[in-house]
Formats: C-alpha cells, structure tokens, sequence
C-alpha cells in the first residue's frame, strides 16, 4: 500500500470529543466509591444509556438511577463516531425483506422521529451540538455501484411512499457535491449531521441535572442477575430493581451475548478547514454522504469548513476482544485518509488533522434488537450495526419502558420481537470473518478502480450473505 499521506499521531481521544471537552469539560463525575443502590442501574454512557436514563427521568421523574461508565460518556463510539443521524430508511428494501412491509415502515417512521426529537432536545436544552438537518445522499462512488439503490426505491414505489427517495442521475448529484468521483445516487431529507461528542456531552449535563447518578471510570467487572441486578465495579456494588445493558461492542465479551454480536471497525479521517474548497464543491450544508461499497464510506462537513470521512466493515486481525486497534489502526486511519483524496481530488494538499476509530457492535441482519434477560430484571438494547446515533434515541424509549415495567406499542416493533440471528461459534467464526472480509475489501478496492474481482474473490465475499447474514455484497 502506498504511503503518501501524512497521518496524525493517535491523540486517544476522537477529534469531536476533544473539541467537546475544550468547549464545555463539565462537571466531575468520579468512580463509584462504595457499594450503593438505586432503583435503575444503567451499564454504558454512550447514546443508548444516556438516552435511556433520559427517558427514565422523563416518565418517572425522581427516579434514582446510576450510570455507570468504563471511560467517560461519549468516550466510546457514541463520541467517535460520524455524526449521521438518520433513520433505516436506507436499508429500506432490505428490511422489508425481513420484517414484512407494514413492521418496517413503523420502523422507519418511528426512526424518522427520533432524528426530528433529536433536534428539538438539542434546542430545548440549549445544546450546540451542530444540529443540521439536511438530509443525506447515498452515491455511487464507481460505475458498479449505480443502481445499487434500486430495492429501496422499488419497496418505496410499492409503499406508496412520494417523499422519502429522490433519485438523482451523475449530473444531479455533482450539481449537489462538485466532485468528479460520484456517478448518480438517492437523496433523502430525513437525516441530520451532529458533532456527536456536544451531543453526548450535552446529554450528561442535562442527566446530572436531573439527579442521574453517573460515575465515569467505573468498569463494571461482574453482573449478575435474580431478583435484584448487581453490577460490581473496582470501588463497589450497585444493587438496583432493575439494569439496562447498553455496551455495545463490548457486549460481545458477554458469554450470553457473544454469537449475536460479530465485531468491526470503522475508521474516520478529519481534515484541517479548508472552507474555500468546500465552497467549490458547493458543499455547504450538513448533508451526509455515504456510498454503496460493502465497506461503505461515510463523509460529512463541519460548520468551519472540513471534511470527515469515515470508512467501515474494518476488520483490525482477528478482532477476538475490543483491543486499541479498534480506537487507532495504522491500516484503517490510511485507507480512510486515501480515500477522502480519491474521493475529493480537491482536497489534495489540505492537511489530516486528526484520526481515530471505533468498534462496531455487527448483528446478523443489520438490525439492533431489545429484549430481556430471563427473569425480566434486565434488558439489552445491541447491535446498531454502525447506525445508533438515530436509533438510540427509539432503544432509550424501549428500555426505560421495559426497565420501569411498562407496557408500550414500542414492544411489537421488529426490533423488539424478532430473535437476532446467531453467528457461528469460535474457533470458526473470527478466521472465517477475517478472510470473508479481505475478499470484501479487495473487491470493493479493485471496483474503485474500476477493475473486476476474480470469481473467488468474489466468491469469498459473497458467502456470508449466501449463509443468510446481512454482511458483504
Ligand atoms: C468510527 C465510527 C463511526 C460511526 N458512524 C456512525 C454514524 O455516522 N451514524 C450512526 O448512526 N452510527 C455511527 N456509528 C455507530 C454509533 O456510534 C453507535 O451505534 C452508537 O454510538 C451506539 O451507542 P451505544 O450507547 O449503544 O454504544 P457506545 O457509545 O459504545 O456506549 C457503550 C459504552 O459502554 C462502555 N462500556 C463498555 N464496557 C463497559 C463496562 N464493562 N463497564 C462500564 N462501561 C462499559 C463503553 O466505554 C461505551 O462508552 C459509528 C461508529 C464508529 C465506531
């Protein structure tokens, strides 16, 4: 692989958090230092339970809740990632495919809600977190990719939906994004960009307000279950009537968690501002643009003129445990930063200032899923698949409502009664993934290209979803 491009040393921390902490550090949030209870405990201060102690407080104001976080919130993906904030409906067709026609578009209107809620809770709690909702645009980036949108639009057609897709030739999409490397694509008006880390930093603020109990630095090192949920952590216990796990990624060390979660990594590339060529592009607004690779590129601007442009279905070696490969890895920050160049010719000269990664919690089918342990004390919300920013918002509504006891029409979405599918067990599933995602990679490089992979590599990317997993082309 060439090596042209000049890459920041690792900083620990994701650009966006740095940029957050600077803006506004907050206040303290030290370990748990003592054994403790409370009537919620919340494990994981990403969206997903910061989200859901929001929602906890919202229904049962006065609630006692602590959260407990291995780092600080927004320290994991949540404050990593690419800041597209959108529904499902760019996996339309596919989901049709597996929940029915009706349960998907519930899905996908309630979705769409949630980005919308999204900016109103930034406006109502005065949070700056560059809320800006202008849709997003899923592009060919080469010729094969044209046409890849064709499911969606034919489920939309069937659904009668006129306002989701606007289907957009090689001249409509340059006349929206100047560069050369787009051939055509779909524009929808219901996706946002954020500075992810404002949010979640936000978002802490407005819990501590409202007397959520957060202690940062606290890994919970053993959970257990019965009547009453036990979280323990180096500094004490926390005894709670009920727990809500929301670890993402890391639920994957979890014994009862481990073959529905397979993990990757996706890799993100800031540049310095360079708002003058933003201009030329015509880019000015906060559009998200993503392409339709197996390992697809996501990139989007700043208000101060930069691009950040991600690439996912990174795989750093056998990816067994969330390792720090997955915050910075040589191989994935250079491809990401290679191919902002490719993708942005005009970009070329203008410095990366900062790279980082983050581990992506994969479900079979692509969709996260709720549920409860036995025993009905503690609930799970995993498997965003790399779209949570949006969807964690609906997973706080589920899983206050399940942690409080509540019935809800949130519980008969698909997401809620569809069985994740399984993966494959160890020592299988990690060599296996690790070949089917090379084969995936080299293919979508050689089609950027514009080359042809040879049959068995197109043959080995192809298998997972031959065996009925939503992964690879
Ligand atoms: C580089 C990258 C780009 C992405 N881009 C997008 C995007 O543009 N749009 C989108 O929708 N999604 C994107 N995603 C996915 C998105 O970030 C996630 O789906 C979302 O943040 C999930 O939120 P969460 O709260 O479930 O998980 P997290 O934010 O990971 O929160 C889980 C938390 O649990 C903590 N934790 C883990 N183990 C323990 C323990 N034992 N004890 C205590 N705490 C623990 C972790 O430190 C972490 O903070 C991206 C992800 C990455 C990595």
């Amino acid at each position: 692989m060439s090596s042209t491009v000049d890459l920041p040393p690792d900083a620990g921390r994701s650009w966006w958090l740095r940029e957050a902490l600077e803006a506004d550090p907050g206040e303290p949030c030290p370990p748990l230092d003592g054994d403790t209870t409370a009537d919620v405990v919340v494990l994981g201060g990403g969206f997903t339970g910061l989200w859901t102690a929001y929602f906890l407080t919202e229904s049962s104001p006065g609630i006692d809740v602590v959260l407990l976080e291995q780092d600080i919130c927004g320290g994991g993906p949540s404050g990593r990632n690419g800041g597209f904030v959108n529904s499902w409906w760019s996996a339309l067709g596919e989901l049709c495919g597996l929940f029915g026609d009706d349960a998907t578009l519930r899905l996908c209107r309630e979705g769409e809600d949630s980005v919308r809620a999204i900016g109103r809770f930034c406006d109502e709690h005065a949070i700056d977190a560059w809320f800006r909702p202008d849709g997003d645009l899923g592009a060919a980036s080469s010729q094969v990719q044209i046409g890849s949108w064709a499911d969606n639009v034919i489920a939309a057609d069937r659904l009668g939906l006129s306002d989701v897709f606007q289907v957009l030739d090689g001249d409509a999409v340059r006349s929206l994004i100047g560069t050369p490397k787009l051939h055509g694509g779909v524009f929808t008006p219901y996706g946002a960009t954020v500075q992810p880390a404002r949010l979640a930093r936000g978002m802490r603020r407005v819990l501590l307000e409202r007397g959520v109990r957060i202690h940062e630095r606290t890994p919970v090192s053993r959970f257990g279950s019965g009547g009453e949920a036990i979280a323990e952590t180096p500094g004490g216990a926390v005894r709670a009537g009920s727990a809500v796990i929301a670890l993402n990624a890391w639920a994957a060390h979890w014994k009862r968690f481990r073959r529905l979660l397979t993990v990757r990594g996706s890799y993100i590339a800031l540049t310095e501002p360079a708002p003058e060529r933003l201009e030329e592009l015509r880019w000015t607004n906060g559009m998200g643009v993503w392409d339709y690779r197996a390992a697809l590129h996501y990139v989007r601007t700043t208000p101060d003129g930069r691009i950040a442009f991600g690439i996912g279905g990174m795989q750093p070696g056998l990816a067994r445990t969330i390792g720090p490969r997955f915050a910075w890895d040589e191989r994935g920050v250079r491809v990401a930063a290679e191919d902002l160049y490719r993708m942005f010719p005009s970009f070329e000269g203008v410095p990366i200032e900062a790279a980082w990664g983050g581990p992506i919690d994969v479900a079979g089918h692509h969709a996260p899923f709720f549920g409860s342990l036995e025993g009905g004390t503690v609930h799970y919300g995993l498997g965003y698949t790399g779209n949570g920013v949006g969807p964690a918002h609906l997973g706080g509504q589920i899983l206050a409502a399940k942690a409080l006891g509540q019935e809800s029409d949130l519980f008969s979405l698909p997401i809620v009664t569809e069985e994740p599918m399984r993966f494959p067990p160890e020592p299988i599933r990690s060599p296996g993934a690790l070949v089917a995602n090379k084969a995936i990679l080299h293919k979508d490089e050689l089609e950027d290209r514009g080359e042809e992979a040879s049959p068995l590599v197109e043959f080995v990317a192809r298998l997972p979803r031959r065996l009925g997993y939503n992964l690879g082309p």
